[in-house]
């Protein structure tokens, strides 16, 4: 088994218990660590990805890591959310849903607001529909930093959200009511989990709308320069995609009922610049002192501040995280396969 293999320890599942499990988005980047780690946990799981944003070679990764007995416990449905059928037949005899699909991107949402709105709010409402209709057990579902919005109180408490900066951020509200509605109306137990900049292996380094970290990372490798939007000043709560998947498994199995129907910040609680960012990766691969980033306006819709209180996943879900950003940047750095090492150590 390979050194980041998620231990039951890490997951907090106990392998001896099987449950059928339905990971959407399974060939995207958390969706393919949800899929990894269950897998390794002995869990049955079936998959359901359009392929719009995610990839096969994602999943081929996952079962190989996931030694022989993975392809076996594994069923991946090419299907689309926007689908009722795929949705109602993914549904079928499962215990929980990890609801991941979604067009992810918030300059993407701007570009193309009712592509994300086809996806993120219609295909929520249909998974949340095919869920109630198939008993399943919950329905852990990945809401978003972007519900804090134009807030600027910090650290960022679920209680006080802001208006959305974009169309994305506004799916990922309505998707929060829409749960809530489906929890008292029709109960189905819904719990969101608000993520913060999640940062790991797998994350997609390429095209307009990539995260920062993959993207500077395969920048710094290509010995392009990297660029930021703004002065550098903006702040992130980078959080590692482990404590991702620990918190998905934490919602999904939880027994405390009054931890059901509610959201939860799933970040780290420390607050990083992006010049810090930028410093840490410089240091982390041995990079000159003099390289420096190009700056940028900064991105419409984009949030300048954002960190989170973690205090209520800690209290309800149990959550801590497991892994920090210096500790998850390094794991992210050995895992370069041998020719995206770096090589050169100066830009032009
Ligand atoms: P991703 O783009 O890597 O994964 C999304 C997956 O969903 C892809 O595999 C894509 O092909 C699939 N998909 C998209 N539309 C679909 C549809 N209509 N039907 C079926 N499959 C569809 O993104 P990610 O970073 O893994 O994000 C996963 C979830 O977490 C998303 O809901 C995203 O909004 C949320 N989120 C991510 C972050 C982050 O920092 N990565 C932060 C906050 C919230």
């Amino acid at each position: 088994m390979n050194s980041n293999a998620y231990s039951p320890e890490l997951l907090g599942l106990d392998g001896a218990k099987k449950y059928r499990w339905l990971v959407t988005g399974a060939a995207g980047f958390i969706g393919s660590h949800l899929v990894e780690a269950l897998l390794q946990a002995d869990q049955e799981v079936v998959g359901l990805d359009n392929f719009s944003t995610g990839f096969r070679h994602n999943i081929d990764d996952v079962l190989r890591r996931a030694e022989s007995g993975g392809k076996k416990r594994f069923h991946l449905r090419e299907g689309d959310i926007r689908d009722r059928t795929d949705c109602a037949g993914s549904c079928e005899g499962v215990d929980f849903v990890l609801h991941h699909a979604a067009q992810g991107s918030v300059p993407q949402s701007i570009a193309d607001p009712l592509k994300a709105h086809d996806s993120n709010t219609t295909g929520f409402v249909n998974m949340l529909q095919a869920a109630a209709e198939n008993g399943v057990r919950r329905f852990v579902y990945a809401s978003s930093s972007a519900v804090y919005g134009d807030n600027p109180s910090l650290p960022a408490r679920e209680e006080r959200t802001g208006r959305p900066l974009s169309p994305y951020a506004a799916t990922k509200i309505v998707n929060e009511i829409y749960a809530d509605v489906w929890g008292r109306l029709y109960g189905l137990e819904c719990i969101g989990l608000r993520y913060f900049n999640v940062f790991g292996p797998r994350q997609d380094p390429n095209g307009p709308y990539a995260a920062v970290i993959p993207r500077w990372i395969d920048a710094l490798k290509r010995n392009e320069p990297v660029t930021i939007y703004g002065d550098g000043q903006t702040t992130r709560d980078f959080c590692h995609v482990k404590n991702v998947v620990r918190s998905n498994v934490l919602a999904a199995l939880t027994e405390r009922q009054d931890a059901v129907g509610k959201v939860y910040n799933i970040a780290c609680g420390t607050v990083t610049t992006l010049n810090e960012l930028f410093a840490i990766l410089k240091g982390e691969l041995a990079l000159p002192e003099n390289l420096t980033p190009l700056y940028e306006d900064f991105r419409k819709g984009d949030i300048k501040h954002s960190s989170a209180s973690i205090d209520q996943a800690r209290e309800l879900l149990g959550y801590a995280p497991l892994v920090s950003l210096r500790e998850g940047l390094k794991e992210m750095i050995q895992e370069l396969p041998a020719e995206g090492k770096l090589s050169v150590r100066t830009l032009p």
